[in-house]
């Protein structure tokens, strides 16, 4: 299983961005589907998505449900 550190977003996220985000307040994944690869929150480590195929998330926010920051793939 690869493992790829996100990248930090800083400041206010564009207009019409996607973020996605938890629906309650558990402390899990965001995503987990059939892939390869586990992203890591670029502030805390937390895996934010595990099992996914990176390219599938490209262009869109995953806010880390455990210390709350925005974070996008790596360009
Ligand atoms: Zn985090």
């Amino acid at each position: 299983m690869a493992k790829l550190t996100m990248r930090l977003l800083d400041g206010p996220l564009a207009d019409g961005a996607k973020v996605v985000t938890s629906m309650d307040s558990r402390i899990r994944p965001v995503l987990a589907g059939g892939g390869r690869t586990t992203l890591r929150c670029g502030s805390c480590a937390f895996p934010v998505a595990r099992r996914i195929d990176p390219e599938s998330v490209r262009g869109l926010v995953l806010r880390c449900p455990r210390c709350h920051r925005d974070n996008a793939l790596p360009d």
